[in-house]
This record gives structure tokens, sequence and C-alpha cells, in this order.
């Protein structure tokens, strides 16, 4: 963690970006407040796998402990099942399909302080093989975006937005989503990109002369989605 965020603050500086770094899922709170200690400048506490109840204990916990390390880092809880794994899935993960609810938002934001709320409003974490091929897109319920955005108050991710009605996402953002991932396109460019700069150079040995490739395949999508979600 700490090399992770020397690298970035390194671009930071050199480039003038405000690249904003994220400590994703984070699954106990010893890790939480590593990514504190190293200057991360959001940390998700992901306890969505716990029951309600102590999903909420375990998530005030972790504002807790980050806060007292660095108060100006944002915080964000995660409610609602929306799968584990960026990978390419055959079929939806159990359990994947029950939305948040406004009120359930609600009294999470209150009970736990958090400054970031990842809810459950028809995102997925990974692809189904039918989105990679073009068969299938995700829809969101943006009703329902609007309805959490209104109970909760606060800023909000969209996790698991690889795959996306691309309709869809420009009105989740105007719903109310604030941060937006997509992590498993960019995960799908970097393993077809390594996959075509091995394919083109098969006696090649040189990383720095096959990465190259690799970065520009995964670029070429960061740029679509910047376009796609910059559309005000
Ligand atoms: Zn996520």
């Amino acid at each position: 963690m700490p090399q992770a965020s020397a690298l970035v603050r390194s671009i930071r500086e050199e480039y003038g970006q405000p690249i904003f770094l994220n400590a994703d899922h984070t699954h106990s709170i010893a890790r939480a407040e590593e990514a504190a200690k190293a200057g991360f400048d959001e940390i998700i506490f992901d306890g969505s796998s716990l029951p309600f109840d102590e999903n909420i204990v375990q998530t005030k916990k972790a504002v807790e402990a980050i806060k007292s390390i660095n108060p100006t880092t944002l915080v964000e809880g995660e409610i609602g099942w929306i799968g584990a794994s960026s990978a390419i899935l055959e079929k939806l993960p159990e359990g994947v399909g029950v939305l948040t609810t406004p009120q359930e938002a609600k009294q999470f934001v209150e009970a736990t302080n958090i400054d970031v709320l990842a809810p459950a409003v028809g995102n997925m974490h990974g692809l189904l093989q039918s989105m990679v091929r073009g068969e299938t897109e995700k829809r969101l319920d943006i009703r329902r975006i609007a309805e959490i955005k209104a109970a909760a108050g606060i800023f909000m991710t969209l996790h698991g937005g690889s795959g996306t009605r691309d309709e869809d996402f420009q009105q989740a953002i105007k719903a109310g989503m604030t941060i937006v991932h997509v992590n498993t396109e960019l995960r799908l460019a970097w393993r077809r990109g390594l996959e075509s700069a091995l394919k083109a150079h098969p006696d090649e040995v040189a990383p720095y002369k096959l990465l190259p490739a690799v970065g520009q395949a995964v670029s070429e999508v960061v740029e679509k989605r910047l376009s796609l979600f910059n559309f005000r």
C-alpha cells in the first residue's frame, strides 16, 4: 500500500492531474487502517457479505478507526449483495438482484457516519459471458437510485458498472451516482492487450517492449468511459 500511494502521488505531482486513490473493498479494519496510514484518499470498508446489523457495527468501527488516523480520508460503506468477483462469469452469482431500499440506506448512513454509500441498484461485480459477447447489458433501476440518494443524502458509488447500458450510466449519474467502477472492463482490456502483444511478438522477452500495447488497450477503455461519464 505505501508503494501504490507513493506512485500515485508522484504521478499527481508530475502531471497535475486530480487523481483520486481508492482502497477498493477492504474486508478488515486492519487493512482499512493500513490504507489510511499509507495516505489513500478514500477507503471502502466492505461488510456487504455480513448480515445488515453486523455490517452496521463493523462499518461504524472502520469509520472511527480510519478517521482517527486521518479525518479527511473519505470512508465508503456497502449494502446489498452484488457479487464479489471482477471476473467473467457464466451465470448470475447467487443472491444478486435484491435492491437496496431507501430506508436501509438512510439507517445505514445515519448509524455508521460514512461519507460514501455503495448500494445495490441492478449493478453486479464482474461480467457475464453474454455481456462480453455483446448480447446482453446490465440495466440499472434509475428511480431507485434517485430515491436512495434522497434518503441517504451523501456521495454514492456505482460498483460493478462493467457492461452497463450507456444510457443507464448517464441516467444513474444524473440520479446521484458520484463514482463509477468499471474494473472488469479494464481487466478484460488488459488481458486481451497482453494476449495480442504476446501473439504479435512470440520471441520477445523484454517487458518494456510488450507492456506499452497493454497499457494502450486499457487507456482506450478508460478514455471511452470518461467521455461517456462526463456528458454534462
Ligand atoms: Zn466493487
